[in-house]
C-alpha cells in the first residue's frame, strides 16, 4: 500500500498554511530525515540529513559529513545511497524513495540517476545549488536515461529553519 496518497507534494506554490496533502509515509520518510539533519546540526555540521526506504523500512541514513571527513562531497544523500546500496547488496534504487532536507546538489542528482533512485522527495529548495528544479534539473532529464519521480516541499519550513538557525548561529 505504499502507493496511497498524491504524487505531487507541496511544489513551489506552497508558501503560507499547508500545501496540497502529502503521504503519510512520506511525512515518517521526511521525519527520518530530519532526525538526521538535527544530529548533523549538533556536530558541527550543516544540517542537511537524508534517508532511502523501500518497503517502508529504512535502508540507509546519513546527515552532511564535510566538516569531519574534510570531504566537500559528503553530502547527506550521497552517504544514504551509498548506505543503502550497501545494506541491500544492490546496484540500483529504482524499488526505493530518497528523502532529504534540501534539495540535491548537481553530484548528488548525478548519483541520484546513476543509482536509479526510484523516488526523490526533498524539503527545502535549495536556489543556489539545487539540481532538481531550482537552477536546473538533472533528476528529470529528457535526455538521460533515468528519471526520478520527484515531491518537493515537504516540510520545507521545518528544513530549512534548521538551516538557517545554523547559519545564523555562525554569523
Ligand atoms: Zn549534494
Amino acid at each position: 500500500m505504499r502507493k496511497a496518497g498524491h504524487k505531487e507534494g507541496g511544489g513551489r506554490e506552497g508558501g503560507k498554511g499547508r500545501a496540497r496533502p502529502v503521504a503519510v509515509e512520506d511525512l515518517a520518510g521526511m521525519q527520518a530525515a530530519l532526525v538526521e539533519a538535527r544530529a548533523a546540526a549538533a556536530g558541527e555540521e550543516v544540517p542537511v540529513g537524508a534517508a532511502v526506504v523501500r518497503d517502508g523500512a529504512i535502508v540507509g541514513r546519513a546527515h552532511n559529513e564535510t566538516v569531519a571527513r574534510r570531504d566537500p562531497t559528503a553530502h547527506a544523500e550521497l552517504l544514504a545511497i551509498q548506505r543503502a546500496l550497501a545494506a541491500l547488496g544492490a546496484d540500483r534504487l529504482d524499488d526505493c524513495t530518497l528523502y532529504v532536507t534540501l534539495e540535491p546538489c548537481a553530484q548528488c542528482a548525478g548519483a541520484i540517476v546513476l543509482a536509479k533512485v526510484g523516488r526523490l522527495v526533498f524539503g527545502a529548495y535549495d536556489p543556489k545549488v539545487g539540481m532538481c528544479g531550482s537552477i536546473g534539473d538533472l533528476v528529470r532529464h529528457p535526455r538521460l536515461n533515468h528519471r526520478v519521480e520527484v515531491v518537493s516541499g515537504v516540510e520545507a519550513a521545518a528544513c530549512g529553519e534548521l538551516l538557517q538557525g545554523f547559519f545564523r548561529a555562525k554569523r
